[in-house]
């Protein structure tokens, strides 16, 4: 890939601008390898959602989807610009207890969510619990009796639709581990047992197709699919919803060959698919949930990195490393994921030649770009990874040992700490001694 330099800032001494805030300053500060969010990133485009639910005059809630990255700070700026959050576990729901946030505004998602986890989420009263099989309406049923307690919840259903990037398939979903299919008629059944137990509130529905998805049509397909369930359900037995929540999974641009729709877009698409089904089946109109994951975190983050070693293969290739990798970004050698990287001492110098970028990490696949155009590069440089801010730190890991990088916050020129740098003596904290 060559490297797009169209969406990123470059300040006056012709360096990488994050934020307002000279790269090349931040690591200074706080060294590489450095997960960097530009702030204004992330409120921008939790505003741009919350605007498209706006004009289309809809009853909503964007919901982040904490999973692509999670942390004190992260949850409690999503709950400045008054978004809710999705956690997926005990330790997502304890982070956002213990960033303040507002538990009712928490939704909980989770094929199998543990006993504790259930208890957990009806002790703090969360908004929602999203119940995906029947072995969990059964654990809350019972978690809900001996609590005497109530909760809001809603059930994943799975529409028949997946999308993979630039499909959509209408068969395929079906074979999912996630939620009740509709075909078999386990949604309904599903319904019945939630309905029949006083101590459950059964807001709505909730499907999500997928991951990174470019073609709007796929969203469209699965949220009429919803409405129609709910049009059945209706006419069946008398159910109104009052929310609709199409999940997340709107693609972004991480290289030069994504171009993707602005993720609002997705959004616009999906609310005017569901007016227009609940209009002809003369259902009220629910309110819509989205669930953004990467395409809030995803654009705002940068990785990072000081360039060390060199190795050219004479007649192949050359490999330039860098001094983090599959430690803090996996995706990569995980699923082939593609990223650019631009020079941050100098992104507009013009590309000199393409090298394989290598991280440090004791595996052969620990590769962060497989092609990079870049400009002659020297020891000490800084290369900044684009568009890493999603499922990058979230799935880091302390393989070989290495620390996990310090993770900060910039906005108006202004840096804030909100993961600090691993130590070694935080890798050996839960070591014990042989007796
Ligand atoms: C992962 C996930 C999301 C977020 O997906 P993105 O692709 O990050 O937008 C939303 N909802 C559910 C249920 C998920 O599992």
């Amino acid at each position: 890939m060559s490297s797009d330099i169209s969406q990123i800032q470059i300040n006056q001494a012709g360096h990488l601008e994050i934020g307002g805030a000279d790269a090349l300053d931040l690591v200074k500060k706080y060294k590489t390898p450095l997960v960097v969010y530009d702030v204004s990133s992330i409120r921008n485009q939790i505003h741009h959602f919350q605007k498209v639910f706006e004009d289309n005059h809809v009853d909503y809630a964007v919901s982040y989807a904490s999973k692509a990255f999670a942390c004190i700070a992260m949850f409690q700026l999503v709950n400045q610009e008054n978004a809710h959050i999705d956690v997926v576990s005990g330790g997502e729901l304890y982070t956002a207890i213990k960033a303040g946030f507002p538990m009712d505004h928490v939704s909980f998602h989770g094929n199998n969510k543990s006993v504790e986890e259930l208890e957990m989420a009806v002790d703090h009263q969360i908004g929602v619990i999203i119940l995906d099989n029947f072995h969990e309406i059964a654990l809350l049923k019972q978690i809900l009796k001996d609590k005497d307690a109530h909760i809001n919840v809603m059930l994943r259903v799975t529409p028949g639709v997946s999308a993979h990037t630039h499909e959509y398939d209408q068969t395929g979903q079906t074979d999912s581990k996630f939620g009740f299919d509709l075909q078999s008629g386990q949604a309904r059944k599903a319904l019945d047992e939630v309905l029949a137990d006083q101590r459950m509130t059964m807001l709505g529905i909730h499907a999500h197709i997928g991951s990174q998805i470019f073609e709007v049509k796929g969203f469209e397909l699965a949220a009429t699919k919803l409405i129609d369930t709910l049009g059945q359900w209706h006419k069946e037995i008398g159910y109104v919803a009052k929310v609709v929540n199409v999940g997340g999974g709107f693609g972004i641009r991480y290289t030069e060959k994504d171009d993707p729709i602005a993720p609002e877009m997705f959004v616009d698409a999906i609310v005017k698919a569901i007016k227009k089904r609940a209009r002809e089946l003369a259902l009220p109109m629910p309110a819509v949930w989205i669930e953004p994951g990467r395409s809030i975190a995803g654009p705002a983050g940068y990785n990072l990195y000081t360039v060390g070693s060199r190795k050219d293969v004479p007649g192949i290739r050359s490999y330039v490393t860098v001094d983090g990798g599959m430690g803090d970004n996996i995706r990569p050698a995980l699923y082939q994921a593609e990223y650019d990287a631009v020079l941050a001492n100098d992104p507009k110098a013009p590309a000199k030649e393409t090298v394989r970028v290598a991280g440090k990490y004791c595996e052969s696949g620990d590769i962060l770009i497989q092609k990079q155009a870049l400009p002659q590069t020297k020891p000490g440089d800084v290369l900044a990874m684009l568009a890493t801010g999603a499922y990058g730190y979230a799935m880091a890991s302390n393989y070989n040992r290495n620390p996990r990088p310090a993770v900060i916050f910039v906005e108006n020129g202004q840096d804030n700490l909100a993961i600090r740098r691993e130590t070694f003596e935080d890798l050996i904290r839960l070591d014990q001694p042989l007796e």
